[in-house]
């Protein structure tokens, strides 16, 4: 069996999938929400509704982190060892891989953006990150310590933090369910996920896959709901011990005082207004063509999204041209359309805050050399923009816009461009492009950035750490670095005479 959505032939386990009931999984049961409500998720691309989905609320939660709290302090997952815990996630990895066309699929369904793209990016990337982790498993250790205190021998034991929750935003569903739940699973934990309202179809279809590899009931529960009703509760529960939380600096803010009544460890990665400079010296199509990908990658859905573009005076004008070039060649239309460069944004409401950054920017003074205005018709559909004639105190400059929204600026030197890159209330990512090696390292070193991106952009490894300076967040996730995040150090101390 099979259906078809926008010309394109839908895989039939989707069409099952969607077909089904969504409920919450606790305990490892699908359960309907206490309260018995649902909500739906609808497809950015035409506006329709695509699935009706349990709508978990504060009650939910409590019995999730119940379940949670069981399987960390007394279930079969508090007793197995980090081999077999590694083996489970390996087989989550081969699962989800099996199932790669089906998940990119209901990903472009739900947020909107190309198969093609959820094909090659948002599915490998979060096998090849529960492969990782899958690997940490067994390398989670602590140290022997030399003390200086005579008849005693010091060690530490790095031990999980505990019950996790587990908050995530709609521009990488199933990617940003990957990056938190595997490091979690790794090192232990167990976990309350709660995806966003707008997206929650891939995390519901991978919790089958998780009690498929086997996972023992209550170590992964998924809580589908909205920020201030399920959200809020996860964040200001008492018997949660860490919240790990990826979305707007906003709400982070609201995370961190949720958090504060039992002092609960945070992780956080937020919002960015990343500079992406390029100098004269750079191989000035690849500066092209990467500065391009670097704002237009997901729509401009990224937290690192190359937003501000700061350009050496001299190749100004080249570099907006060109980039502007590339703008108006992206083929914008519904994910699952084989040719389609750029889906929808994700929302109606995503859609209007990205037209009123438009509309408050060119109020301001700003031009577009590409776009600048809405597709007409069904979906949540924007021009790819190029806007020049700014200046850094307007909000396009300042402010995360969230969409396929460049801001071009000139720059003299490279002391004037570090001072503009630096100037931002965010630092989470940055790009160089020169041929200069000395001057990229000296400016890495210099940018206030998490990540620094030289003559590339966008590229994420599993063991690459990423996460913010300033705004932008606490902590860093993937790599060995995001270990810290869900373990702690317990020193013992023994008396060997
Ligand atoms: P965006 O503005 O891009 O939608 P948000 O930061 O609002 O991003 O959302 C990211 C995640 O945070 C989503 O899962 C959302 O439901 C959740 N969220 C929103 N508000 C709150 C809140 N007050 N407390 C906890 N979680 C929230």
């Amino acid at each position: 069996m099979s259906a078809t959505i926008s010309s394109v032939q839908m895989e039939a386990p989707v069409v099952d999938f969607l077909k089904a009931p969504k409920k919450l999984l606790i305990d490892g049961t699908w359960v309907e929400a206490a309260s018995g409500k649902t909500f739906g998720t609808y497809n950015p691309a035409t506006g329709e509704a695509l699935a009706t989905v349990a709508e978990g609320d504060a009650e939910d939660i409590d019995r999730a982190v119940k379940a949670a709290r069981r399987a960390f302090d007394s279930g079969p997952w508090s007793r197995m060892t980090p081999s077999n815990r590694g083996q489970l996630i390996w087989r989550l990895a081969d699962l989800l891989e099996q199932h790669l066309d089906e998940f990119a699929q209901i990903e472009t369904l739900d947020n909107g953006k190309p198969f093609s793209v959820a094909r090659v990016a948002d599915v490998p990337l979060a096998v090849d990150l529960f492969r990782y982790m899958a690997g940490w498993a067994t390398k989670v250790t602590g140290e022997t310590i030399p003390l200086s205190t005579g008849g005693h021998f010091g060690y530490t034991l790095r031990e999980p933090v505990g019950v996790v929750g587990q908050i995530i935003p709609w521009n990488f569903p199933l990617l940003m369910a990957a990056w938190k739940l595997g490091p979690a699973l790794a090192t232990g934990c167990t976990v309350v996920l709660k995806p966003a309202e707008q997206t929650p179809l891939s995390a519901l279809r991978l919790g089958e896959l998780i009690m498929e590899a086997g996972f023992p009931g209550g170590v992964v529960n998924i809580v589908p709901g909205f920020g201030e009703t399920a959200g809020a509760a996860l964040a200001a529960h008492p018997n949660v011990d860490k919240i790990a939380f990826t979305g707007s600096t906003e709400v982070g803010k609201l995370i961190v005082q949720a958090a504060s009544g039992n002092l609960k460890k945070v992780s956080l990665e937020l919002g960015g207004k990343s500079p992406n400079i390029v100098f004269r010296d750079a191989d000035i199509d690849a500066a092209i063509a990467g500065s391009a990908r670097a704002i237009f990658f997901n729509h401009g859905q990224c937290c690192t999204a190359g937003s501000r573009l700061l350009i050496e005076q001299s190749i100004f004008d080249q570099v907006v041209e060109g980039v502007a070039a590339e703008a108006k060649k992206i083929k914008v239309g519904p994910g699952l359309s084989p040719d389609t460069d750029m889906g929808p944004l994700v929302s109606e409401e995503q859609l209007s805050r990205v037209c009123g950054y438009l509309e408050s920017g060119f109020a301001e003074g700003a031009r577009a050399a590409a776009g600048g205005k809405k597709v007409n018709g069904p979906g949540y559909f924007v021009q790819p923009t190029v806007l020049t004639d700014t200046n850094p105190n307007m909000k396009v400059c300042r402010e995360e816009i969230f969409g396929p929204v460049l801001v071009a600026i000139p720059f003299r030197d490279p002391e004037e461009v570090l001072s503009t890159a630096n100037n931002s209330i965010y630092g989470l990512a940055a790009g160089i492009w020169t041929r200069d090696v000395g001057k990229a390292h000296l400016l890495a070193s210099r940018l206030r950035a998490g990540t620094v991106w030289i003559n590339c952009y966008n590229v994420f490894d599993a063991a690459l750490p990423f996460g913010g300076y300033k705004q932008s967040g606490w902590g860093r996730e993937m790599g060995r670095e995001v270990l810290d995040l869900y373990t702690q150090v317990k020193s013992v101390c023994v008396a060997i005479n």
